[in-house]
């Protein structure tokens, strides 16, 4: 050491250090190599649904404030542009043609449901002493003797509706007693609320859902802070899917109407779970993620959320179906920002599995570790993305491929989703698929509303002709699973409280 004072080296690799550590570029690497993972999975929250992403009437603090300190994407998407695919693919990192999700979504009466050797990133964190819920939304099966819940894919337990709330009789949406302003599907049994495996309550109260949703992530939370164990929360909410729903405290109290109440809604839930990670001084060793399972519901028109400055909304294959809001928020180890870089739902696992150390699932995975991007601001290693129509199938397969800036739509199609009576007569459900033997080609970084067709300059040849082997590659390592969606439908799967009662489905209730 004297050596070293006396070359004056020590005092070099100090200003050294110095000067590293308050470098523009500095970012740190994640310490513990057992952070607690939060996930909270939106519905049908659009990318123009926020205020920061630009919205001019919502209102949603708590969320603003994970953009305001996390890092916020602008090119983050979905794996799908509805929700069964979407969640099975942020769960697994895989596409849905590979796990048999499609086409399409599971509705009550569904006898399929996620194959069970499927890893999801719960069953990835278990084995390593992690505790793991989902509250909220499921919506990957049920099945005989509810083979298909939560907790069989690694989760410890479950608290929520395992599907959408319109797929069953719309009752009550707003305290006191504001009806709900769709009826919903009223062919199937009432809206069930499961704790693990036992259906408790049908139809379900979703004007005091959020507040016990809230409750359950707060306790388990304190729980696991308490005895010490890392957890994986998956707080997949319900709000702002149709029909909008709200407590008292939120009905009538916003700007924006229907969908504002449930934004705030929502945006509460957020809140009370960063109040609870704060006050068990967590902050610092959880990973939060929130995002979007798909795109607006452009269908429900003024209570159907908003896309943006992007093309068409859910169930399409255009950037409005499956670009949606998304941050990252870590304070302490992610520098707040925003990236440009691509990423989505699918580098969610691989990304998890790299920073607790956990072996990937032996299987193809479409996901990439986004790790460097998250904590060093590194270029993403993600540069295509690959989309499936809602309704996929073999018959029509891949409807686009976004290569760099670049994308090419193969075929383009409207979807029911999307709305009738869409302004833009390409996301209306009678735009049947079309196939595109030159395909249509925009630059999303010039012209992220895909509104001016590349394809016919020769200019764009070689990168259409890039794209078109990415797709011949991509195609040739792809196998579709058995479709579990196409499985069959049986009354018998369809929740009841009472099995057995009649008259059918309106006998099952229970509180
Ligand atoms: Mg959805």
């Amino acid at each position: 050491m004297a050596a070293l004072f006396e070359h004056g080296l020590f005092a070099h690799v100090v200003v050294l250090i110095t000067l590293f550590l308050f470098s523009p570029g500095f970012c740190v690497s994640p310490s513990s190599t057992r952070p607690n993972i939060l996930i909270v999975f939106a519905d049908d929250l659009g990318y123009g649904d926020l205020s920061c992403y630009g919205h001019p009437t919502s209102e949603s603090p708590n969320i603003d404030k994970l953009a305001a300190e996390g890092l916020l994407f602008t090119q983050f998407y979905s794996a799908n542009s509805v929700c069964s695919p979407s969640r099975a693919a942020l769960l697994t990192a895989r596409l849905p043609p590979r796990t048999g999700i499609w086409p399409g979504v599971f509705v009550p009466s569904s006898t399929g449901g996620l194959p069970h050797n499927e890893t999801t990133i719960a069953a990835l964190l278990k084995p390593l002493g992690y505790a793991t819920t989902i509250i909220g939304k499921w919506h990957l099966g049920v099945g005989k003797n509810q083979t298909y819940l939560p907790t069989n894919y690694g989760f410890d337990s479950y608290y929520g509706i395992p599907y959408s709330h319109d797929m069953c009789p719309c009752l009550k949406c707003f305290y006191p007693g504001d009806a709900c302003w769709d009826k919903c599907d009223t062919g199937y049994t009432n809206c069930p609320l499961y704790r693990n495996n036992t259906l408790f309550e049908q139809p379900v109260d979703l004007t005091t859902l959020s507040k016990r949703y809230s409750i359950e992530a707060r306790n388990f939370i304190a729980r696991n802070a308490k005895s010490g164990t890392p957890f994986f929360l998956y707080y997949s909410t319900q709000h702002t899917h149709h029909p909008q729903f709200a407590s008292k405290d939120f009905r009538n109290t916003t700007w924006r109407g229907t969908f504002g109440d449930s934004l705030a809604e929502l945006d509460w839930e957020v809140g009370q779970i960063l109040e609870e990670l704060k006050l068990q001084n967590l902050e610092e060793n959880t990973f939060v993620f929130f995002t979007s399972d798909n795109g607006p519901s452009l269908v429900r028109e003024v209570r159907g959320g908003n896309a943006g400055p992007l093309k068409c909304g859910k169930g399409t294959t255009y950037e409005g179906g499956h670009r949606v809001p998304a941050f990252a928020y870590w304070p302490g180890t992610i520098r707040p920002g925003k990236t440009m870089e691509l990423a989505g739902t699918l580098d969610l696992l691989p990304t998890i599995a790299n920073l607790v150390d956990a072996k990937l699932p032996n299987v193809t995975l479409d996901g990439f570790d986004i790790g460097p991007l998250l904590f060093q601001r590194a270029k993403s290693p993600r540069d295509t993305f690959f989309y499936f129509y809602s309704s996929a199938s073999p018959k029509y397969g891949l409807y686009a491929i976004r290569y760099k800036q670049y994308k090419a739509h193969y075929y383009t199609q409207g979807s029911g989703t999307s709305g009738s009576k869409n302004h833009d007569k390409d996301c209306r459900p009678t735009d049947n698929p079309t196939a595109h033997d030159l395909p249509l080609l925009f630059n999303l970084d010039e012209d992220p509303s895909e509104s001016y067709n590349l394809s016919n300059d020769p200019k764009y040849a070689a990168i259409l002709t890039r794209i078109n082997n990415i797709k011949k590659e991509f195609e040739a390592g792809l196998v579709w699973a058995e479709s579990e969606v196409h499985k069959g439908h049986s009354q018998d799967v369809e929740p009841c409280c009472k099995p057995g009662c009649t008259p059918f489905p309106t006998c099952c209730t229970c509180t």
